[in-house]
């Protein structure tokens, strides 16, 4: 059966039952393989001195709302504190929606 791993894919169709298998074993050696694959990539970006720079800035921008802005419950975006206009039962309005 290990001779099989060689076997091209149309000969899999033909034998019905002990295709599972061959599948099963294949499948295996894909999935071990792609894994390697994405550690070596993910490693090699995280070595890169300029993208762990651009890494920061960006999780930065990505962080939730500060403790100085507030989610306009109108327009859904994010302003700082000085542009609430209303907050109503936990409803906070910007400006410009308020305007
Ligand atoms: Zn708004």
């Amino acid at each position: 059966m290990a001779t099989d791993y060689d076997a091209p894919r149309k000969s899999e169709e033909d034998q019905s039952e002990e295709s599972i298998e061959e599948l099963k074993a294949r499948r295996h050696d894909k999935n071990s393989g792609k894994v390697d694959e994405d550690e070596a990539e993910a490693s090699e970006s995280f070595e890169l001195p300029g993208a762990d720079l651009s890494h920061e800035e960006l999780s930065v921008q990505v962080l939730p709302r500060q403790q100085d802005e507030f989610t306009c419950s109108s327009c859904f975006l994010v302003h700082h504190r000085s542009q609430l206009a209303s907050e109503k039962n936990g409803q906070m309005v910007c400006r410009e929606c308020a305007a």
